[in-house]
């Protein structure tokens, strides 16, 4: 038996697809024309994971539901066409009797239609591959692309930057919102945490960046750690390409840049409570041994703005 199914793209023209990868099964949107063109039927790329799965796997829960109630529907039409014979024969001798009256409706016909998952604006993203041109869509920070499964460290980079953005500019939004539910001692907490990891957020997103995009140009393979230290990071540009953080940054900016990073170690590895190590490595002098560090905004805004820049630098090298 074949049941006919047309598969509509949402309004912008993506069609909704989901990982087959049981410890994924992450959701995203593929430009319909690309899913049908370009992509090859032996191999699709899980934008999140990597996971890679012939064509015929990457149905979304709503998708295979839409399609069950269609199959459900499409046998019960059959049966109901049986049905109306024997009933509808049965209601109409039965129309003059006194007794027994048997009235029957005929079921109605539902269509299927691929129901796409809501337009998220404010998270969304919209990609194009560098590599092979497969347009794509998905909410958060992505990966692979699934057609030929190139590692877009810029756009991950730019998704993650954009991420920290908006959680900032959201902050007092959400204090407000936070103090509402669970007073105002715990909501300062939550938010202060919020903020301290809004600044291994940046850094950890330059480190990953940093390192693919190096491994890229060179042919070598680092470590996202090389990354880790400001001045180790440079150099190995430097020495690659000619070209240091210095380039793009002023020393001032290089030096809260390093500062910064020095502050995101200490939070990561030490609580936040400030050591002779701290001080040594950061020239930071507004503090003394055994001092618990104060983020603000101001310095995840500050790092946020530099990274920026270094990143559309280091970038535009090719
Ligand atoms: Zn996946
Ligand atoms: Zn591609």
């Amino acid at each position: 038996m074949e049941i006919p199914i047309t598969l509509l793209s949402d309004e912008k023209g993506y069609f909704d697809r989901e990982c087959p990868n049981e410890n994924c099964l992450y959701t995203f949107k593929i430009y319909m024309e690309d899913w049908k063109e370009k992509v090859s039927d032996e191999e699709i790329h899980c934008p999140m994971c990597g996971h890679i799965d012939t064509s015929e796997k990457w149905w979304t829960q709503k998708q295979l539901e839409g399609m069950q109630n269609l199959a459900a529907d499409y046998a019960m039409s059959l049966i109901s066409a049986k049905l109306d014979e024997a009933f509808g024969g049965l209601a109409r001798s039965t129309r003059r009797n006194k007794f027994v009256k048997i009235t029957y409706k005929p079921g109605h016909r539902i269509t299927f239609q691929n129901n796409p998952i809501g337009q998220s604006e404010e998270w969304e993203t919209d990609i194009t591959c560098e590599e092979c041109g497969t347009r794509y869509s998905v909410i958060g920070s992505a990966y692979f692309c699934p057609c030929c499964g190139h590692n877009s460290a810029v756009n991950a980079f730019d998704e993650s930057m954009d991420s920290v953005e908006k959680m900032l500019a959201s902050l007092p939004e959400m204090k407000q919102m936070l103090t509402a539910s669970y007073g105002r001692d715990k909501a300062e907490t939550m938010c202060r945490g919020l903020l301290e990891s809004s600044i291994g957020d940046i850094v950890s997103a330059f480190q990953k960046f940093a390192a693919c995009h190096y491994d890229k140009l060179t042919g070598k393979s680092s470590r996202v750690n090389d990354f880790q230290i400001v001045e180790k990071g440079s150099r190995l540009y430097k020495d690659a390409t000619g070209k240091g953080y210095e380039e793009w940054l002023s020393d001032k900016e290089l030096s809260e840049m390093n500062m910064l990073f020095q502050r995101r170690h200490l939070i990561e590895h030490n609580n936040g409570m400030v050591d002779q190590k701290y001080i040594d490595k950061s020239g930071d002098d507004s503090y003394i041994i055994g001092q618990r560090l104060v983020v603000k905004e101001s310095d995840a805004l500050t790092l946020l703005a530099i990274i920026k820049k270094l990143g559309t630098g280091l970038s535009s090298i090719k």
